[in-house]
C-alpha cells in the first residue's frame, strides 16, 4: 500500500478525516524510519502505513489513523513522546504512548505467559479503547507478514500470543473479522500440518456440487425466492482454527466436518427479516431453546440479527442468522463500528479530556454486558474490576496484580509474607523509589530485602491489600508475644533463683499450669496471668527444703510456748527466717490463712510496719530435754580432706543433730557450709558453734538469718 492510495481513502471516507495531517504524519513517520528495513526487505514504512489502512477501514478517526502510522516511532527511533504532541497534539501523543507501552509489557512476558492476566493488562492499559483497536491492527499485520520472519521460535511465540490474547481480546469488543483472521494466521504458524489438511477438506467440501452445504442453500432459497423475496444466502464461512477448536471440544472426526451448518441470510430491510423467519419457521421446526431476536432488541453495540436453528431440509440441524447488509457490515467491525453510529462522539474535538477515557470505557463495559450470555456478565464484570487494579511484574516477568493504589509494601506481600516482613526498599522500573510509591500499571519492581524482618508498624495504614495489612498485623501479634514469653523467661529464672531452665523442664512446668505449649506458659507469666508466688512450687525440691521449715507445724497445746488469749488448737510454725530457739526472745506474728509464726523479736524480716498490729506477745515455758527445734549456723573451711566428716562428728557428740546440709564453694580453697541442726536451746547451740570453731581449718562459724 502507497502512500497515495492511504491518502486516497481518507479523502474519501465518509467521517471527515484530516487529510492534510494524515499526510504529514506520514512524513513524519517516514523520516522517522529511513534507514529501517522490515523482515520482508520492504521499508520499514510500509507496516504503518498497513497498519493505519486497517484502521482506515474500520472507519476509526483522524487520530487514531495517525496514531497507526506513528505507533511505532516512540519506541524504535528517535522520535520522543514531546515531538509527537508539539506536532500533532496531545491526544495521538498520548495514544501513541499507550500503543508503546503495551509494546514495552510484550517484551517482559517472554519469560512467563499468562495468557488470562495479559489479557486483563492490556484491558486495564487501554483506558482509551483506541489504543487497543491500534494495537490490534498492528498484530494483525504483523501476522499477515509474520512469515518473513527467520527465527521459527520467534514465530511460534508471536503466534501463540496472538492466538492466547489478542484473537480473544477481538473477539470480545466483538470484532469478528479480527478475530478469525488473527485465529486462522496463528494456527497456520503453531500447527502448519492441521492447518493445510484442514484446508484442504474445506476447499474440497466447498467445490463439492454434490455436497448437503449446497443443497440446502438452494432449498432455502427456492422457498425464499418462491415468495418473492430478494436476498442473499451465504453458507457461513468456516474458519479453519474454529472448526479445529470444533473437532477438540467437541470430538468430531474429519469426515463429519460436512455436518456443520450454518448460513447467513442477508436481506434488504428488517421486513424481510421477519417474513423470512415466518416462512422458515413454517416450513421446517425450530429447535426450542435456540431462537433469539437481537432486531426488537439490539446489543448495545448495535449488534442486530435474528438467530435460530431448525432441523433443515435434509434432516440436519441447520444454523440461521437472519439480517439486513447494513446490520451485517456492523456485525463484523464490532466495537469499531461501534461509535460511528453514535452521533454524539466528536472524537477530534474531543481530544485529551478526561471525560473522552471515561466514556470509552464505559461503552466498552456496556458493550461486554449487553452480551446477554454469562460468560460475557461476567468478563464485564471483571473488566469494571481490571480498573480498580495495578498490574505489575517482577524483574523475572511474572505478573501481579493488585488493587489499584496498592504501593511496594503490598507488591513484596503478594509474592510471600516472609518477603514483605523482611523488605526495606524497591526499585520500580529500575530505579529506587521510596517504599510508599503508589503503583502504575506495567512497573517492574523489584523487592529489596534484608535478612531478619524487620516491618514497621505504619506500614498498616499505608497498604491496600488486605493480605498485606494481615500480614504485618500478624507479625506484631507475634513479636509482642516473644516479648511477653521472654519476660515470663526472666521471671521465672528468678523466681527458680537462676537455676538453667531446659526446654523438658518448660514443658514440664507448662502442663503442670495446664498450659499445652512452653511459649503459652512463658506468655501468661509474662503478661501477669501467672503469679510469682503461684510459681513457688516449681522450686526445686532440694532448695525448698533447706530454706524452708521442713519440721511439720504443730499446735499450740504441743508446743513449750506461752500466748495469752489464744485458741489452743492453732497452727503454729517457727519462721523459716530466724529460726527462733528456747532462751530467745520471740514473738508471734499471725497470717490470715497459716496461723501463727513465731520469730526472734529481733527478726529483720519483722520490720515491716504494717504488720504491727497482727503482733502477739510470746514467751517459751518448760522445754523438756526431749525436744528439739531447728536452727541455722555456716561454717567456713579451707579445703581439707575428712573435713565434713570432723564437723559432722563434733556435733553428733554433743547430742545435735544435723537434718539438712548444703555446701557452696567459695573459692578455690574454701567451702561455706550451711547446717540446720536441731538442738534444745540457744545455749546448746552455742556449745556446738564453740566446738566448731576448734577446728583447725575452720576459719568462721556463725548463726544464719534469711531475709526471704
Ligand atoms: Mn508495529
Amino acid at each position: 500500500m502507497a502512500k497515495n492510495e492511504l491518502l486516497q481513502k481518507a479523502s474519501v471516507s465518509e467521517n471527515g478525516l484530516n487529510k492534510g495531517l494524515i499526510e504529514e504524519a506520514y512524513y513524519f513517520a517516514q523520516e522517522a524510519h529511513k534507514t529501517q528495513k522490515r523482515y520482508s526487505g520492504e521499508p520499514y514504512i510500509s507496516h504503518p502505513v498497513a497498519v493505519a489502512d486497517i484502521l482506515l477501514n474500520l472507519k476509526l478517526d483522524t487520530s487514531t489513523v495517525i496514531t497507526g502510522l506513528l505507533h511505532d516511532t516512540v519506541e524504535d527511533t528517535l522520535v520522543s513522546s514531546k515531538d509527537i504532541s508539539d506536532k500533532f497534539g496531545e491526544d495521538v501523543a498520548k495514544l501513541v504512548n499507550g500503543v508503546t507501552k503495551l509494546s514495552k509489557i510484550e517484551t517482559y512476558t517472554e519469560n512467563k505467559f499468562q495468557a488470562e492476566n495479559f489479557r486483563k493488562l492490556i484491558l486495564a492499559m487501554s483506558k482509551d479503547i483506541r489504543v487497543l483497536l491500534v494495537k490490534l491492527a498492528d498484530r494483525l499485520h504483523n501476522m499477515r507478514t509474520i512469515q518473513f520472519i527467520p527465527q521459527e521460535n520467534r514465530r511460534k511465540k508471536i503466534a501463540s500470543e496472538t492466538l492466547e490474547i489478542y484473537a480473544p481480546l477481538a473477539g470480545r469488543l466483538g470484532m469478528h473479522d479480527f478475530k478469525d483472521e488473527l485465529e486462522d494466521l496463528a494456527f497456520q504458524i503453531l500447527n502448519p500440518s492441521a492447518y493445510s489438511s484442514l484446508l484442504t477438506r474445506i476447499e474440497y467440501l466447498k467445490k463439492d456440487k454434490s455436497n448437503l452445504t449446497e443443497k440446502i442453500r438452494l432449498r432455502l432459497m427456492k422457498l425464499l425466492s418462491e415468495n418473492s423475496i430478494q436476498c442473499e444466502i451465504i453458507g457461513r464461512e468456516k474458519k479453519i482454527y474454529s472448526v479445529w477448536k470444533k473437532m477438540q471440544d467437541k470430538q468430531i472426526a474429519f469426515r463429519q466436518l460436512s455436518d456443520i451448518f450454518a448460513y447467513r441470510i442477508l436481506s434488504k430491510d428488517i421486513d424481510d427479516c421477519y417474513r423470512i423467519l415466518g416462512l422458515i419457521h413454517n416450513r421446517w421446526s425450530a429447535v426450542p431453546g435456540f431462537f433469539k431476536d437481537y432486531i426488537s432488541t439490539p446489543k448495545i453495540n448495535n449488534y442486530q440479527s435474528i438467530h435460530t436453528t431448525i432441523v433443515g431440509p435434509e434432516r440436519q440441524r441447520v444454523e440461521l442468522q437472519i439480517r439486513t447488509n447494513q446490520m451485517n457490515a456492523i456485525a463484523d467491525k464490532g466495537i469499531a463500528a461501534h461509535w460511528k453510529y453514535k452521533e454524539n462522539y466528536n472524537l477530534v474535538n474531543n481530544s485529551s479530556s478526561d471525560p473522552v477515557n471515561v466514556t470509552w470505557l464505559r461503552d466498552l463495559v456496556e458493550i461486554l454486558d449487553s452480551g446477554g450470555s454469562s460468560e460475557e456478565l461476567l468478563e464485564a464484570t471483571k473488566l469494571e474490576m481490571f480498573q480498580d487494579q495495578v498490574f505489575c511484574f517482577t524483574p523475572k516477568g511474572d505478573l501481579i496484580h493488585l488493587p489499584s493504589g496498592s504501593n511496594s509494601i503490598d507488591f513484596a506481600y503478594a509474592l510471600h509474607s516472609e518477603i514483605g516482613n523482611r523488605c526495606i526498599g524497591c526499585k520500580i522500573n529500575g530505579k529506587p523509589r521510596p517504599l510508599y510509591t503508589k503503583l502504575q500499571n506495567g512497573d517492574e519492581v523489584e523487592v529489596m530485602t534484608s535478612k531478619k524482618p524487620s516491618p514497621s508498624e505504619t506500614w498498616e495504614n499505608i497498604v491496600t491489600t488486605a493480605k498485606a495489612q494481615s500480614s504485618i498485623r500478624r507479625y506484631f501479634k507475634k513479636e509482642e508475644k516473644n516479648e511477653f514469653a521472654s519476660l515470663g523467661f526472666k521471671i521465672l529464672e528468678k523466681i527458680l533463683n537462676g537455676d538453667k531452665l531446659e526446654n523438658n523442664d518448660l514443658k514440664d512446668y507448662a502442663s503442670k499450669f495446664n498450659r499445652k505449649t512452653s511459649d503459652e506458659f512463658l506468655i501468661a507469666i509474662g503478661k501477669g496471668h501467672i503469679k510469682p508466688h503461684q510459681l513457688q512450687k516449681l522450686k526445686p525440691k532440694s532448695r525448698l527444703s533447706f530454706f524452708s521449715r521442713y519440721r511439720k507445724s504443730e499446735t499450740l497445746d504441743t508446743l513449750p510456748l506461752e500466748i495469752n488469749n489464744f485458741n489452743p488448737g492453732i497452727a503454729v510454725h517457727f519462721a523459716d527466717c530466724c529460726m527462733p530457739l528456747p532462751q530467745e526472745d520471740i514473738i508471734g506474728l499471725t497470717t490470715i490463712d497459716s496461723g501463727l509464726f513465731i520469730h526472734s523479736s529481733d527478726c529483720s524480716t519483722l520490720t515491716n510496719e504494717n504488720k504491727k498490729n497482727d503482733w502477739i506477745s510470746a514467751t517459751w515455758k518448760n522445754v523438756t530435754k526431749d525436744q528439739y527445734f531447728s536452727s541455722r549456723i555456716k561454717v567456713s573451711v579451707s579445703n581439707e580432706p575428712g573435713s565434713l566428716g570432723k564437723l559432722a562428728t563434733i556435733v553428733g557428740n554433743l547430742e545435735g543433730n544435723i537434718t539438712n546440709l548444703n555446701i557452696s564453694e567459695k573459692g578455690k580453697d574454701f567451702f561455706d557450709m550451711i547446717f540446720v541442726i536441731d538442738v534444745h536451746n540457744l545455749d546448746h547451740l552455742n556449745e556446738i558453734i564453740d566446738s566448731l570453731k576448734q577446728v583447725s581449718n575452720v576459719s568462721s562459724v556463725n548463726r544464719l538469718f534469711i531475709n526471704l
